[in-house]
């Protein structure tokens, strides 16, 4: 017998081959099953897929199925569904999402290693319960939050301070859920998981002694191929019962799931940035609705999307859709730390440190205590200039100025990578006094410790100052053996961009500094300010948290600005993130940006931008009528920010419209239009749609 059976592989969508392929199989496979099938001269990964989705006629001479990947549950209806509607939503093909959700060495492992590999699995899995520790009774905040969850079908916003025992709620919720049901499962996800090595130990800690360690396995771009396989065949067969990792894990295949919690709900990294460019925040919800299951979306400074998602009902207007619980304060002793202004106007001319804040910082290393120094790395990328013809480090491939890098003395573009030594004179006049224009991390760290040469720790020996940021922690490890230093006591101050700003717990930090943050106040991207408000409360989160620094000396956060003033620094001052949303969301309404609005970009990459832009208004011409007619309004084509990268010419275009239905259906046929259009703009070299962009 022969049974046409349509496969799902990997075809981009660019390729046109949206559907999926009709192959011949001697057995009636079920859908999900994973099987090996040639495309061409290659042998295939590809997905059983449910029988509507073909769209090759059927009288073609069939090839069949290589073979079947033996002993593994198809994946199930609800992944289908969860691969088919992200697929939809940003319009790229279902078998290019559906392939890049399963783990790489899925796609290459031959029968006989896979049947290896089986085998493998099952030796490892055993039980190797440790140790409990004891765990705290919950606080009445955290017992509050717990009955709602109990009793409401969510999707919830655990909207708490840093440091107000959310951690706490979601380990419960967790309990609660894998206790009443051996086969269920939780998955927990992470912006970035290095970044809250904490997190992963807490649940360790609070499970492996009741299901041993091997419970929990974590999802992330850090695991070799290898152990990717080996936690997503932990998850799909139901060995694993939480699942804790990035973006990424919200298409874990996890047959037993019962709950989805997405910590820090709020971080852009949860937005895919290539391919199919999905927010794992809204796709968890989705999941959550399609599997009939809770999720907990946790933040201090949540999403202004999911707060207004959230907001309660008015008289004129019923409530939003997730239910908003509040943990307003912080376990124990914890107290915020007292916001402190600097107005930079007053300050000597080209001021990097007040004194002020100097004199705050010498008291606190001597007596013991630790700094954090956050700067915004934009506004001081250190590029070489000659002060004679005005030459700068321009990049000569992009659009963008290359940085200087004092440490190996190159001059580095961080947007293409081209790297070249300093020269040793100016390229334009042959001065030799060419000199670094604004100040990176590496010379604050520099100039920090020139300033405070004196000062000495309570045990009479020098401070120590150390940097974080992007460049001190490319090799493997060193960020962990750099924060292991911080924790340790080791290091004094601590100086670094937004990464030291996320979940580590410093317990002896008492102050942090925010220099220079005021370039987020007035940028052309509506998003700024609400990043740079939750940076700041993050920051400021990280103060404060051991209870054996006497607070006699209040915990202190120093923002140096030129415009104190600012409605955002006054919310910050007094913690008021609800303040600080109500100001952003009226401005927005009255913008009618996002949430009151739906946005799609569409990005066109060209030899040149005259090209570029051609492709986009001839696609807002192919689809302005239709547009027209939805009310979707289609701006100019422009170009992107950064213009030119590695010499190629970028523009986009901006659709928004106030229903998300309406722009969906939009897309789905003027994609269309777009690939059909590509034939004929022979210079475009690539595009994409974006849909729900965080950065425009
Ligand atoms: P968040 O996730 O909101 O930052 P955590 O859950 O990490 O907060 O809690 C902050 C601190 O308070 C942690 O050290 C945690 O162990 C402690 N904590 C949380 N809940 C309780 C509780 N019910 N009793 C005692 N300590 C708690
Ligand atoms: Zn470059
Ligand atoms: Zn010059």
């Amino acid at each position: 017998m022969s049974h046409p059976t349509p496969v799902m592989v990997h075809t981009p969508a660019h390729s046109g081959l949206g559907a999926a392929l009709t192959y011949d199989s001697p057995t009636s496979l079920p859908a999900g099953t994973l099987v090996r099938v040639p495309l061409g001269s290659r042998e295939l990964l590809g997905v059983v897929w449910d029988s509507d989705s073909t769209a090759l006629p059927e009288d073609i001479a069939l090839r069949p199925i290589s073979h079947c990947l033996e002993g593994m549950t198809p994946l199930s209806p609800n992944w289908r569904q969860l691969v088919t509607f992200t697929a939809h939503y940003y319009q790229r093909s279902v078998g290019e999402v559906a392939l890049a959700a399963l783990p790489n060495q899925l796609r290459e492992l031959r029968a006989e290693q896979w049947a290896r590999r089986l085998k493998r699995k099952v030796k490892a899995s055993g039980s190797d319960a440790r140790e409990g520790t004891a765990v705290p009774q919950a606080t009445p905040e955290q017992v509050q939050v717990l009955g709602h969850i109990a009793a409401n079908p969510g999707p919830f916003l655990l909207f708490g301070n840093t440091g107000s025992g959310k951690t706490e709620v979601y380990l419960r919720a967790a309990h609660e859920v894998l206790s009443r049901d051996p086969t269920a499962q939780v998955l927990v996800m992470v912006p970035e998981i290095n970044l809250t090595p904490q997190l992963e130990a807490r649940f360790r800690e609070r499970f492996a002694p009741l299901w041993g360690e091997s419970c929990l396995v974590t999802m992330h771009s850090g695991l070799t191929p290898a152990q990717r396989l080996n936690h997503w065949l932990a998850a799909h067969s139901g060995h694993a019962r939480i699942v804790l990792g990035t973006r990424m894990s919200v298409f874990a295949s996890m047959p037993g799931l019962q709950l989805i919690v997405v910590d820090e709900e709020h971080d852009p990294s949860y937005k895919q940035q290539e391919g199919a460019r999905y927010s794992a925040r809204d796709l968890a919800v989705y999941r959550g609705q399609l599997e009939h299951v809770k999720v907990i979306l946790g933040s201090a400074t949540p999403s202004l999307e999911s707060w207004h998602h959230s907001r309660p009902s008015t008289d004129s207007e019923p409530a939003g859709r997730y239910m908003r619980l509040h943990m307003p304060s912080r376990v124990g002793q914890g107290v915020l730390p007292l916001v402190r202004r600097v107005d930079m106007n007053r300050q000597p001319y080209k001021t990097v440190f007040s004194n002020h804040l100097l004199d705050a910082m010498r008291e606190r290393v001597t007596r013991g205590e630790q700094i954090l120094v956050l700067l915004n790395r934009r506004g001081y990328a250190p590029v070489l200039h000659c002060t004679d013809c005005g030459w700068k480090s321009e990049c000569p491939h992009c659009s963008a100025y290359r940085v200087f890098h004092k440490l190996d003395r190159t001059l580095r573009c961080h947007h293409c990578g081209f790297t070249q030594g300093v020269p040793r004179a100016c390229p334009g006049c042959g001065n030799q006094d060419i000199s670094p224009l604004g100040r990176g991390t590496e010379q604050l760290e520099e100039h920090l410790g020139e300033l405070l040469v004196d000062v000495r720790r309570p045990d009479g020996t020098p401070l120590r100052i150390a940097r974080i940021d992007a460049d001190s922690t490319r090799l493997k490890g060193e960020l962990e053996r750099q924060l292991a230093e911080v924790h340790a006591g080791a290091v004094d101050i601590l100086v670094g961009t937004q990464m030291i700003a996320k979940g580590h717990d410093f317990r002896r930090v008492t102050l942090v500094a925010a220099l220079n943050p005021d370039g987020a106040l007035f940028s052309s991207d509506f998003r700024a300010p609400e990043r740079l408000f939750s940076l700041l409360m993050q920051a400021a989160g990280r103060a404060g948290r051991d209870a054996s620094i006497s607070l006699t000396q209040a915990c202190e956060m120093w923002v140096q600005s030129f415009h104190p003033q600012h409605p955002l620094f006054e919310a910050l001052k007094q913690h008021d993130y609800p303040a600080f949303a109500h100001q952003q969301l009226k401005e927005r309404q009255e913008a009618n940006l996002p949430p009151f609005s739906f946005q799609a970009l569409v990005r066109a990459e060209a030899r040149s931008q005259q090209a570029a832009q051609d492709f986009l208004s001839a696609a807002r011409d192919a689809g302005a009528a239709e547009a027209d007619q939805a009310l979707i309004d289609i701006y100019p084509a422009v170009p992107m920010a950064i213009q030119r990268v590695a010499n190629v010419e970028r523009a986009q275009m901006l659709l928004e419209c106030t229903s998300r239905k309406a722009l969906q259906a939009f897309l789905s046929h003027w994609q269309a239009h777009l690939h059909a259009l590509r034939s004929q703009h022979k210079q475009v070299i690539r595009w994409a749609i974006d849909v729900d962009p965080l950065a425009i």
